[in-house]
């Protein structure tokens, strides 16, 4: 068994508790990065990254760390494979004229698919919400209320930015 010494902890850990190159465990880096000094420089970075950017990231999140799992399914896209890059959405940002868009959202075109260069849109918030991902087995009404909620849920959030920007 490989390990190597923590130059944090300075425990003796197991290879697969560090990182690619990383001198730090996994466990050292996750207490390291809840402190507030860290959230807040995590926050602003996010804030800086170009809008595509972000999207990456908020995808590979929910990929990897949905409420289902990695190998889980929902209708939020937790589940899928990642099979786009930065660059490629970069692409996408500009052919669908994201900077356009009131909240621009990225959208599956098919909703059973992973999220793929080919399958992968730049949409209105708002349509994306209207247009799909709503558990097509519930009924009409269901999926009204349903949208409503997010409707607002949304909104909501958006107020709060305003109010804190
Ligand atoms: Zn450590």
């Amino acid at each position: 068994m490989e390990t190597k010494e923590c130059s944090k902890c300075k425990k003796e850990k197991e290879i697969s508790n560090f990182a690619h190159l990383q001198n730090w465990c996994r466990h050292c880096f996750s207490e390291y990065s809840k402190t507030p000094e860290q959230k807040m420089k995590m926050k602003a970075y996010i804030q800086n990254l170009p809008p595509w950017r972000k999207t990456y990231s908020a995808i590979r999140v929910r990929c990897n760390y949905g409420r289902y799992g990695k190998n889980g399914r929902s209708s939020y896209g937790e589940g899928r494979k990642m099979l786009i890059t930065p660059d490629e959405l970069k692409l996408l940002w500009f052919r669908d004229k994201g900077y356009l868009l009131k909240q621009p959202s990225i959208d599956r075109i098919d909703n059973n698919g992973d999220y793929t260069k080919e399958n992968c849109r730049y949409i209105e918030l708002l349509e994306n919400i209207s247009i799909g991902h709503l558990g097509r087995k519930q009924s009409a009404s269901a999926n009204q209320k349903r949208r409503l909620t997010m409707i607002a849920y949304w909104e909501k959030r958006k107020q709060n930015r305003q109010r804190r920007g």
